[in-house]
């Protein structure tokens, strides 16, 4: 069914003679078919949004409606790929056509021509539900591709083919002669099925020590990381990216300046993965809509991004989705519904802002998955914000922070100080450390909360003292308040601050984090027995396990590791003598 182009304002344009079509459904506008969404229908006129730029465009072309919504494809040669907004494959265009986005290409997001081995899973005869694996194809070094029954489709195996095949290719028959292939297709905007949501109770690890230490996050929880402009928000979306302890990570770079995204994709394909040595784009799938790119593409990025991400969850798969940023994603919903005329909320928003972040967030969590009970996986979000001005009270922040299990709270003011990661621990917080904390006993130490409780403890203490400090000058503490201080700064200095660019410290393993941790503190407990012993502070300042213990986050972590134990032992024997 086609319509006719009676108006067209910057990305959206409204067509007459659309009665028939549906909410979302996909559309191709005009002579150059560009790729559109229906976004509103009043009696036969459907307003639509359209992916590319619309410039050219004139009233009277034609809208052809695809009878279908805006669909994912989903099989095995995700993973290394890059794709835009609506997964159209930015490196195999760039290939083709010798620049990214020609307007109306269509092209298939997974390859029609790719071979791939596929080894049957299950036996003629097996009767299968959606999710039950049939088969497996390798589909990077490490990754292997779990070929799942649709989610709906039912049915009795009746012929299953083992060889090399192209994701079209029928792999196997159900009754009534119905073809599976490698290939499915699945509406973005709806979240996949699952068994059954199960509670957060394994952490996300992230080699970041303010982040595992102070405010984890579990697999299947959601983050926020507002910051103001500079404060390091996309080097802690790359930094997880590279150093996350996750199976795959879906990177959504929405609406970001383009150099930015250059730097991604220049320094992503030379990176090695620190736990398979492989490279580390084998477990990544990279959607990239820079500021540049339409702005309804940018729309759809994070449920693209997120779709796929629910994909490689449903083989069993830890996903950690990074999207930078929401907020570009937000105003690029406020622009369009400003362009629908729609009423403005807070800040010229939609009203509905807060459902459709909250629906986006919901889409992440911990599973068990369809079709096999004991087949686990997650979808964890990390999502940075962009409050105007670092000002918290706006709508996108506000709407965030009520859904949100975590926020990691950037700071200008320790950015300005080059204090990276730039955490404000006042402003910050997990809810996730109570379900967490059995993990952390069982698979780390059994202090490890208490290390926790007594680190927050410390800088709590530090912020009072620096108050005291601030108005009566450091000479009013007693030596014990001062020891609190110059303890509190080695922590923050040597054990908060991690330098994203160092080859030994950009991630740190947990053991790493906890004895370095420890260390730490036993100085502290060793400085108020020293004190009290009337020896002055001063002797505690310039003690050489001071400058050791700053020294600890720049040795390997097996090392690093002797070296803590070595000095804590030293220091418990010095108090024994
Ligand atoms: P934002 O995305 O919030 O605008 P960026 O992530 O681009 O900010 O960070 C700005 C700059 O801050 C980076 O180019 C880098 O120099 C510095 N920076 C941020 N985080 C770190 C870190 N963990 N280690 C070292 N430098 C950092
Ligand atoms: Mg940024």
């Amino acid at each position: 069914m086609s319509g006719i182009i009676v108006k067209i304002s910057g990305p959206t344009v409204t067509a007459r003679g659309m009665a028939t079509t549906r909410l979302f459904n996909r559309v191709a506008v005009g002579r150059m078919s560009l790729l559109g969404e229906v976004i509103r229908i009043r009696r036969d006129e459907a307003t639509i949004q359209v992916y590319e730029e619309t410039t050219g465009l004139t009233l009277g072309e034609e809208v052809e409606d695809a009878g279908e919504p805006l669909l994912a494809e989903l099989g095995p040669g995700l993973l290394s790929s890059t794709f835009d907004g609506v997964q159209r494959p930015l490196e195999v265009i760039a290939a083709e056509q010798g620049a990214w986005i020609t307007r109306g290409v269509t092209l298939p997001a997974v390859s029609r021509n790719r071979r791939w081995t596929f080894t049957p899973a299950v036996q003629p005869g097996t009767p299968v539900t959606g999710g039950v694996c049939i088969g497996t194809v390798q589909e990077t070094e490490h990754i292997q591709h779990r070929v799942l029954v649709p989610p709906g489709v039912s049915g009795v195996i009746r012929e299953i083919r083992e060889g090399t095949f192209t994701v079209t290719d029928t792999i196997a028959l159900l009754d009534g002669d119905r073809p599976l292939t490698m290939l499915q297709r699945w509406p973005v905007r709806t979240p996949r099925p699952q068994a059954e949501r199960l509670p957060p109770i394994v952490p996300l690890i992230t080699g970041q020590r303010v982040f595992d230490m102070l405010f984890p996050v579990a697999l299947g929880g959601t983050v926020i990381v507002p910051g103001g402009f500079g404060t390091g928000k996309t080097v802690v979306e790359q930094t997880l990216a590279k150093y996350a302890r996750a199976d795959i990570i879906v990177y959504i770079g929405c609406g970001e300046r383009g150099n930015e995204m250059t730097e991604v994709l220049a320094d992503f394909p030379h990176l090695t993965d620190p736990v398979t040595g492989l490279p580390l784009m084998q477990r990544t799938i990279l959607i990239i809509n820079t500021s540049n790119m339409p702005v309804a593409a940018r729309e759809t990025s994070i449920y693209t991004g997120i779709t796929l991400a629910e994909y490689y969850r449903d083989m069993g798969y830890a996903v950690a989705v990074m999207a930078d940023s929401t907020s570009r994603w937000a105003e690029a919903t406020r622009e369009i519904s400003a362009r629908l005329e729609e009423m403005p909320g807070e800040e010229g928003y939609p009203t509905y802002l807060s459902t459709k972040l909250a629906g986006f967030y919901e889409r992440g969590g911990r599973v068990r998955c369809l079709g096999d009970p004991n087949r686990q996986g997650s979808v964890t979000i990390v999502s940075a914000i962009s409050p105007p001005g670092g000002d918290y009270s706006e709508p996108v922040t506000q709407s965030s922070m009520q859904v949100a299990g975590a926020l990691w709270a950037l700071d200008s003011t320790l950015a300005h100080r080059r204090h990276f990661p730039a955490i404000n621990w006042k402003r910050s917080f997990s809810l996730y450390p109570a379900s967490l904390d059995p993990w952390f006993r069982k698979e780390v130490a059994p202090d490890w909360p208490q290390l926790r409780a007594d680190l927050a403890a410390l800088l709590q203490k530090e912020e009072e003292l620096q108050e005291i400090v601030q108005l009566v000058g450091i000479d009013a503490l007693q030596d014990q308040e001062r020891l609190v201080i110059e303890t509190s700064r080695l922590v923050r200095e040597e054990y908060l601050r991690q330098n994203a660019y160092s080859e030994i410290d950009a991630a740190c393993p947990l053991e790493k984090q906890y004895w370095m941790l420890k260390a730490l503190l036993t100085f502290l407990a060793y400085g108020r027995e020293v004190l009290k012993q009337g020896r002055p502070i001063d002797q505690l300042v310039s003690s050489p396990f001071r400058a050791e213990l700053a020294r600890l986050k720049e040795i390997p972590a097996d090392a690093c590791v002797r070296q803590a134990q070595t000095l804590i032992e030293k220091m418990e024997q010095e108090l024994r003598m």
